[in-house]
């Protein structure tokens, strides 16, 4: 038995839209998926990674198109990581990072102290510098405090005019993720 979500996650890194906004999205959502197991808003204090699940293919950084090495996109996530339990597993000593860090993208919203803080690294491929929520997920994979998911919508795909409804009410575009677990 497996299981798809459908996940609308802000461009707008870190940003979190009004209460009001946010059931507004959430009854567009119902409206175009009425058959779903549950459609909800996922609410992060920091800035988590929304990912696709088994339908994820590639990593690939798009101003060279060159697909990231597995190992170099995993370890850079475990060091990008701030966890706020002081879990030994993931807690990066920043200093000690071989790579560059240049700061933090300017469309970063707010100041987090956990989570991931994206800050950018030199590129294995091109020695070019980013961040890790500027690469190119096959599929789409997106950072956020805020996901609008729907559950096993039974819907296929997402349409262009249902996005622009969603996106007209959070005020912000989206990424949608696919998830299939
Ligand atoms: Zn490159």
């Amino acid at each position: 038995m497996s299981d798809d979500w459908i996940t609308f996650v802000l461009c707008k890194t870190g940003y979190v839209p009004r209460k009001e906004d946010q059931e507004a999205a959430l009854r567009a959502f119902h409206s175009f998926a009425p058959d779903a197991d549950e459609i909800s808003i996922i609410h992060h204090d920091n800035i988590e990674f929304f990912d696709c699940g088994s339908n994820f293919e590639a990593v690939k950084y798009p101003n060279c198109g060159t697909e990231i090495d597995a190992t170099w996109w995993s370890d850079t996530m475990s060091e990008d990581y701030v966890s706020n339990d002081n879990s030994p597993l993931k807690v990066p000593v920043l200093q000690s990072l071989s790579r560059w860090i240049i700061g933090k993208p300017a469309n970063l919203t707010g100041d987090f102290e956990g989570g991931f803080q994206l800050l950018k690294y030199t590129l294995p491929c091109c020695q070019h510098h980013a961040s890790l929520d500027s690469l190119d997920y096959q599929w789409p994979q997106a950072f956020g405090r805020i996901g609008l998911s729907g559950m096993n919508c039974n819907i296929g795909g997402i349409t262009g005019d249902q996005i622009a409804a969603i996106e007209a009410s959070l005020k912000c575009c989206t990424t949608v993720i696919y998830q299939h677990i």
